[in-house]
Order: C-alpha cells, then structure tokens, then sequence
C-alpha cells in the first residue's frame, strides 16, 4: 500500500466502533472475526468439558458440526458440542452472537438490535432471554451492614401473552383500581453501603412480611441494620427474625436521619423505572430477567461482548482465578 494510501486509510481508525476494532484486531491475529464467538464458546467450555449425559469427561473429538467440534462419550456413545445443555444451544448465526451481546450492553431494544444485525425481531427477542438466563443469576450472595430495602410497584403486564386473563390495557393506561391491588406487581430492592443490590419479583399486591422471608432473609447478613420507610411489612418482618430496624418517615418530611436513609435504594429504583421505559413496558413473567440485567449493568458487573457470553454459558467474571 502506498503511502498516502495508508495515511488516508488509519485516519478512518478513529471512526471504528468497538466491535469494529475487536474484529480488526483478530484480522491482525490470522482469526476469522466470524469465527471469534465460536472460538470464545470452545475456549470457554474446554476446562469442565464432559458428557452431558453421564458427566463422565472420557470423550473423543467427533468432527464438526455448526462451527464446533462435536465429541462423543467413550461410556454412553452421546455426540455434544461446547453449547449443549447451555441457554444458546440451538440458536444459529454465531458470528452475530457478540455483537448481539454488545447491544444488550447498551440496552438496545429488541427492535433495534434486530435492525442493527439485520435479524428477525423474534431472534432478536428469543435471544435476549436466552443471553440473559444464567448471567442474571450473577447476584450478589449476601448483603452486609446498613441495608435499606423499599419496593415499588408495576403495572402487571401481560404483554406478548397468547390469552389475556383480562382485557388488554393500552399502552400508558392506568390501574383501574386505586392503591395498590392485584393489578401491580411488587418489586423490592434491598442494597448495602458498599452497593451490594438485590432486586426480585415478590409478586402481585403489598409487599407482605412472607415475601420478605422468602427473598429477603436467604440473602442478608442476620446482623445488619435493616433500614426501610417504615411499612408494616418490614417491621414485622424484623420482629419475627430478630434483626434490627430502623424505619425512616419519609412522610414527616424527615428524609435523612444520619445514616439511616433509604436514598440509595431510592435512587436505585429512579434509575430502574428510568430503564425500564426504554422497553415500553415489560411482560411480568420476564421481569426477573430485566431485573438481573439492570444489576449487570448498574454494577457494571460486566463490560464487554465476551464477558457476557461467557456468563451466558455459565461463566462469570468472579469465579475465574486469575
Ligand atoms: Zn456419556
């Protein structure tokens, strides 16, 4: 290449997107940029390769099948790849895989990824949940300290459903019922001062003391200083399992006692519901998905394309030894 060629040529470098230069690097490095998830998939599954069948790990390569090896068990005669019994088996386009996984980090809607891979709006979607089926189980084990927990309500959403159990709402419509009913769905987020967060799905109506032994008490510390707005569920709650309360009255106009604030999760749910708004409503049977997303993102637990596709396979960053 000449060289005004070239120097016309790097110039263009400073308007490659990061996927474009990831691909470019592995032109330099003799990879195939179309190879490069099926090549992530098979470094990534090499070191608890087994027969999914018999777990025995006495297998022999069996040729190639969709980009990947295939192996056969010694002891049972089953044929796997690297993706069987993961959430992608199955799913065609590899090579459309990591650039799919850089749009679920920028939040894409299903619309828009699907228009910028130039894929079906039902891949699009079918892939998201399966992307998002083990990587948001990267949850955080247990929460420590001052812990404030709140919970907020959706509207129960029946979006993509088949049969409606009640009419359809339109788009931005409200309960018909006043306060909460069986129409709202109850998220509740808990988070540590050091931003350790849970959010789940306790289901439709008030947030009750059962929902908080079931999704609260497996998951914090049991001597923290829970510290909530004061709703009768949480006292209870801290009578019954002996862990200190502290309830902040937001209503008298006391926002900030000391330490003894619900700020944090408060703002925790601005910036959730801000989210959320991107996806125009959510269906409540993928709300548990959405939720383990935003805390991937939120944290940023992970940052790039491959990171959250080793996740997808059951991968995730804080397992590995470094
Ligand atoms: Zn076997």
């Amino acid at each position: 290449m000449q060289q005004a060629q070239w120097q016309a040529f790097i110039t263009q470098f400073a308007a490659l997107s990061r996927r474009q230069r990831v691909d470019s690097m592995a032109l330099l490095n003799g990879t195939q940029p179309k190879q490069a998830a099926s090549a992530l998939i098979e470094r990534t599954a090499q070191s608890r390769l087994c027969c999914p069948a018999c777990r025995s790990r006495h297998i022999h390569r069996h040729g190639h099948a969709n980009d990947l090896q295939r192996y056969r068990c010694v002891q049972c005669g089953k044929t796997f790849n690297a993706l069987t019994g993961t959430p992608l088996a199955h799913l065609r386009h590899k090579a459309l895989w990591l650039d799919y996984a850089d749009c679920l980090l920028n939040s894409n809607s299903v619309r828009k990824a699907a228009q910028q891979l130039d894929i079906h709006r039902n891949t699009s979607f079918r892939w998201r949940h399966r992307f998002l089926a083990l990587a948001k189980a990267d949850r955080p084990h247990c929460l420590h300290g001052i812990t404030e927990a709140d919970e907020m309500y959706l509207l129960e959403s029946e979006k993509g459903a088949r049969h409606l159990q009640r009419p359809a709402r339109r788009r931005g419509d409200h309960a018909l019922q006043r306060g909460i009913s069986s129409e709202q769905v109850c998220i509740l987020v808990a988070r540590d001062r050091t931003g350790q967060t849970i959010a789940c799905v306790t289901g439709k109506g008030q947030l009750n003391k059962k929902h908080l032994l079931h999704c609260l008490l497996p998951i914090v510390d049991r001597d923290i200083l829970l510290v909530t707005d004061g709703h009768a569920a949480y006292t209870a709650f801290a009578k019954e399992t002996g862990i200190s309360h502290q309830a902040v009255n937001l209503r008298a106009g006391i926002r900030v006692r000391g330490a003894a604030h619900v700020q944090n999760v408060n703002a925790y749910h601005r910036r959730l519901r801000g989210w959320l708004s991107i996806f125009h409503g959510v269906a409540t049977r993928y709300l548990p998905n959405y939720l383990g997303w935003r805390w991937i993102l939120d944290a940023r637990r992970i940052l790039s394309a491959e990171t959250l596709l080793k996740a997808t396979l059951g991968e995730f960053p804080h397992l590995t030894v470094t």
